[in-house]
Formats: C-alpha cells, structure tokens, sequence
C-alpha cells in the first residue's frame, strides 16, 4: 500500500505576529538573538557546530576609551549610533544591538570622519535583517567621477545597504572624496588598488600601505577589504585549481609573496593595520584573497586554509578593539552552501559572513545576477549577514546604471527571501498586504506594497489600462482570484482597506519611468505609450457587461482584442 499520510510541517504564525523576535518561520529555528544561533537554519547532519567564544572574550582594559563601537559596547555603553541602528531593526532593542556587537556578531561600520557628512549608521550582523552591498568604482577603460555618484545614488534608490568603491582608474582620490561626501550609506574600499597606482605590485612596501590606510580612513571609508589571510603556504593548493586565483587583491599579493619570497606584507604588519583602523572606527572586511572562481575549485584545500588564518585574523582584530565582518565565496555549489556558512560561523565565531553572491552554476555569463542570487539566498538563509551583488555584467565588464538596478533588485529579492525563511519579525508583513491587495484585485494598493511600483504598473497597463477584477493575463472570464471571490464570497480579503474603491476604475496612468520601460520592451507603438501615459477614455472589457452580444463574445475571446490591439484569433 503506498503511504499517502503525511504531518503539516511547523509553518508557525506570521513572524510579524511577535515584535520581540521569538516566532519561528516555517523550518527556521526559534530566534536566539543574544545566543550564536541569533536567526539560522537548523543544521543538517554533519555541519560545523557554533563557536562559543565570542569578541567579549578577547576585551581589553583599552575599551575604557571606547574609539571603536566595539569597544564601547563591550564596556557597556549603547552608542548614539546603536540607538539609530535600533530604529531601522524594529524587531531588536538597542540593548540587544549593543550586545551583539559587543560579541563580534555584528558590526556599525560607520567611520567618524564620514558621520560628519550624511551617513546613516547601520549594522551587519545575523541578528539584523540580511543586508545587501553594490559595488562600483571607475576602471582604467571605463567611467568617471560623475559616473560613478550617479551610480552610487542610483544603487542608494534600489536598496543597497552599503557601496563599496572598487575604483582602479580615473581620480581614485577625488572620486572616493565625492563618494563619502555624498552616500548616506556606508562605503567600503579596496585599498591595495590605490597602493599600486603608479607603481608595480613589486613595489608595495610596509609603508605605502600603512600611509594609504591612514589617508583613506581619514577620508571617511567605513570598511576596509584587506587580504592578509592569503598566506605563503597557503600558495601551492592554488596549483590544483582550474582558474587559479581570480580576487584582484589576493592575485596582486601572491605575486609580491613570490617576488620578494616573503610572508604577505597585510599579515606581517596587521597589528600596526588595525592600530590606524580603530582610530577612525574603520572596520574589517577580511577579504578572501583565495574564493573559488568556479565550481570545480569551491571548498577547496586553498579557499578554507585561508579562511581559517581569517578566523585567526579575526580574533587579533577584536582583541584590538577593531569591528570585523569577514568575506566569503564567489563561485559554490548549491550543496556546499550551508556548510560553507557554518564553517565560516565556527571559525570565526559569529562575525557577520559578507559573501558574493554565490554563484551555483558558471555557465550563464549575461544572467549572473540570477545564478548568483540563488546562491545568495541560501547563503544568508544559512548565516551570511551581508550579500555582494552580481550584476548582469559579471565577468563581461564594468556594470552600467541599468545593471546596478538590476543586480540591487535581485539582491534585495534575495535578502528578504532569506529574512522570510528565517522568521525575523516583521519581514513578511508588506507580503501579506500585497497578498491581500491582490486577492482583493485592488490594483494601486497593488502596485503601492511592490518593491517596483513603476515597473508594475508600467507591466499591467502594457495590456490593459483600467483597474478592474482581472487582468490581462487570464481576462475577465478566467480570472481565478475574481472567480474565487464570487465562490467564497470573499470580498477584497474582508480587510477594509484592502476594498477596491469600486468594481472597475480607470488607471492613473504609467509614469514617465513607467513610459521609458515600455518604451525600452518594444511591444507597444509610441501612440499606444503615450495613449497610457495620459490616459485614454476607459475601456469597456466586462463581457457580462457588454450590451452587444457579438462584441461580448469578442471582449470573451480576448480583452487585448476588444481594445483594438493585434493578436491572432487564438487569443495569443
Ligand atoms: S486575470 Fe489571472 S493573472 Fe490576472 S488577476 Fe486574475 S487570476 Fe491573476
């Protein structure tokens, strides 16, 4: 007999349902905020336990002068800054914000130099909701300082909660200036690119690289990627690998290590690093010089001998008093990825893991922002704090505005996807609303609760131009979600305001961002756009309402049809 029973799993309430961060998701575990579980996964057989040490652990008597938010908050102090951070993470106190940073799980990456200006502190942390970081930076061949501030507002308008200016061409200084000036979001550099401009790899001295640090940490730059985890030893399991060494900084050092036969120069002097960076409150972003750069290379001997110097790496850091995140893989299997994050959790006990993307599959150049964002969500799913964004040009080149939106949009749809199956309270409230809204065919509240509202409403006025039960998709007659109403006699979802304001309204019209979509898909004639930017008069597309029993059976056939619009007799 075959079994047909089966359990309804534990799907839990809403988690918006309870604000002070205890009710699970569906499968996620309870939230342990305070804990090293915080928000997580459950783990599957054989991953790596949790650490039980913590940044507490390696507190200093210098944390009495409190330079870093780290070490004003394992003295015991909420910052003004946690206090702010606390507004944006509804879910957590600003005790629990401060407890977690004190413990190293989360990080306020906010330089002094650039709080003078317009930044709006944050936090990086698994206890927070997944944050999602745009890179851009102008390259030797491409793009300026104009350029890139456009880019940096455009990135700041689709949601990314931190930039990190990776320029290697153009005015480095002048551009990251401007950038610092103008973000309210904290920016993260490269600062190895800037030490060889004008000079070799083979010229990079103890001294430039202090000198640089000391220049850009009093420029404002709020997170620093240095890739001192990359060692001499670590060098020869590269040899296995199909595509090597693909991280700039970790390539351009392991050629100093060669030339000069000596110990990575960022680890040799990191002590005197972290001195400069807790001066200003510049954090770590400890990079991973040695990420896969393919499938075939991920997890491998090279990637997590160095991610074990990162943990390392991470617990001198904390015992400087300086704030630590720590980056992560690149190019992984889809199956690698929870052990890969509760690797990273053990080793480096908690500090927030930032990782680009993963991608899960190398075979869809053009479509990265895609394969990445699969990985991306199940890596913040199972621990990651922070995600890098791909953009369509990954691999191809340097990334325009439209890629920058595109890569940020499928980040933040991976972020919250995460935050969602992880139970953080309060993350699947607005999908509720919009669930309700579209059960209620209640269009412009529709369009209000989407991520998009522009690109919606530009998408549902392509084909039909008033605000009635249906649309153009299924057309009056298929409509399951009015058909299910009339079933049900479930009306707009009970919930007053979700109530259409009557049965069928004219469109307000596409906007003109909502016009250049149309314009750029190249499905409607220029008539036809500007016809549903100003707004025709209203179409009739109700069979039943259709005087004309000829022209009802037409409205039945097809509404596109009905307004005059090409399609074959099929309805396609
Ligand atoms: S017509 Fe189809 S796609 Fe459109 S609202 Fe109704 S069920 Fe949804």
């Amino acid at each position: 007999m075959t079994d047909r029973s089966f359990t309804l799993p534990p799907l839990g309430d809403n988690p918006s349902t309870d604000t002070q961060g205890t009710t699970p998701g569906s499968f996620a575990l309870k939230g342990g905020v305070g804990t090293p579980y915080t928000f997580s996964s459950p783990d599957t057989p054989g991953q790596p336990p949790v650490s039980t040490i913590t940044a507490l652990d390696f507190s200093k008597s210098t944390d009495a002068d409190c330079k870093t938010q780290l070490e004003e908050a394992r003295h015991g102090r909420i910052s003004g800054e946690a206090k702010q951070v606390a507004l944006q993470e509804p879910h957590l106190t600003p005790e629990q914000i401060r407890f977690e940073v004190a413990t190293g799980r989360m990080i306020i990456p906010a330089n002094k130099a650039h709080l003078k200006y317009k930044l709006h502190p944050m936090c990086i942390g698994r206890a927070s909701l997944t944050k999602i970081n745009a890179n851009m930076g102008a390259s030797p061949v491409s793009s300026g300082t104009d350029e890139e501030v456009e880019k940096l507002r455009w990135a700041e308008k689709w949601g990314a909660s931190t930039v990190m200016d990776l320029s290697t061409g153009g005015n480095l200084d002048e551009c990251r200036t401007r950038i610092i000036q103008e973000s309210t979001v904290p920016i993260g550099t490269v600062p190895i690119y800037s030490m060889i401009i004008g000079r070799s790899i083979e010229e990079l001295s103890y001294d430039i690289i202090l000198k640089e640090l000391e220049k850009q940490a009093k420029q404002g730059v709020d997170y620093f990627t240095i890739h001192a985890g990359v060692l001499r030893e670590h060098l020869p399991y590269v040899r296995k690998r199909l595509i090597g060494i693909v991280s700039r900084g970790g390539s351009l050092l392991a050629k100093w290590m060669i030339t000069h036969n000596k110990q990575n120069p960022m680890y040799e002097i990191f002590d005197d690093i972290c001195d400069i960076m807790r001066e200003y409150d510049v954090s770590f972003s400890l990079g991973d010089g040695l990420r896969p750069g393919g499938l075939a290379d991920a997890t491998d001997e090279a990637q997590l001998r160095e991610l074990v110097t990162l943990g390392e790496l991470t617990e001198r850091a904390w015992a400087k008093g300086v704030q630590v995140m720590v980056e992560g893989p690149g190019h992984v299997p889809f199956d690698q990825i929870e052990y890969n994050m509760k690797l990273q959790r053990r080793l480096c006990h908690g500090a927030p893991f930032y990782v680009l993307g993963p991608l899960v599959t190398d075979i869809f150049p053009g479509y990265d922002h895609i394969t990445s964002c699969i990985g991306a969500t199940a890596a913040a799913y199972h621990g990651a704090s922070m995600l890098c964004y791909v953009t369509p040009k990954e691999h191809l080149g340097l990334p325009k505005k439209d890629d920058v939106k595109q890569g940020c949009v499928a980040y933040k749809i991976a972020a919250h996807a995460a935050d969602v199956a992880l139970g953080i309270p309060g993350s699947r409230d607005r999908d509720d609303e919009l669930t309700k809204a579209r059960a209620a065919l209640n269009w412009q509240k529709h369009f209000e609760l989407s991520f998009d509202p522009e690109l919606a409403r530009a998408y549902h006025d392509e084909d039909l131009e008033v605000d009635t039960d249906f649309c153009a998709m299924c057309g009056h007659d298929w409509c399951s979600v009015r058909i299910s109403k009339e079933i049900n006699e479930f009306y707009s979802g009970k919930d007053a305001s979700a109530q259409p304001v009557k049965t069928a309204m004219q469109s307000p019209g596409v906007t003109d961002a909502g016009s250049d979509i149309l314009r750029k898909r190249g499905n409607l004639s220029p008539e036809e756009i500007m016809r549903l930017a100003h707004k025709g008069k209203k179409a009739d597309c109700h069979s039943d309402k259709v005087a004309d029993p000829e022209k009802a059976k037409l409205v039945k056939i097809n509404t596109l049809k009905a307004h005059g619009v090409a399609v074959n007799e099929s309805g396609l």
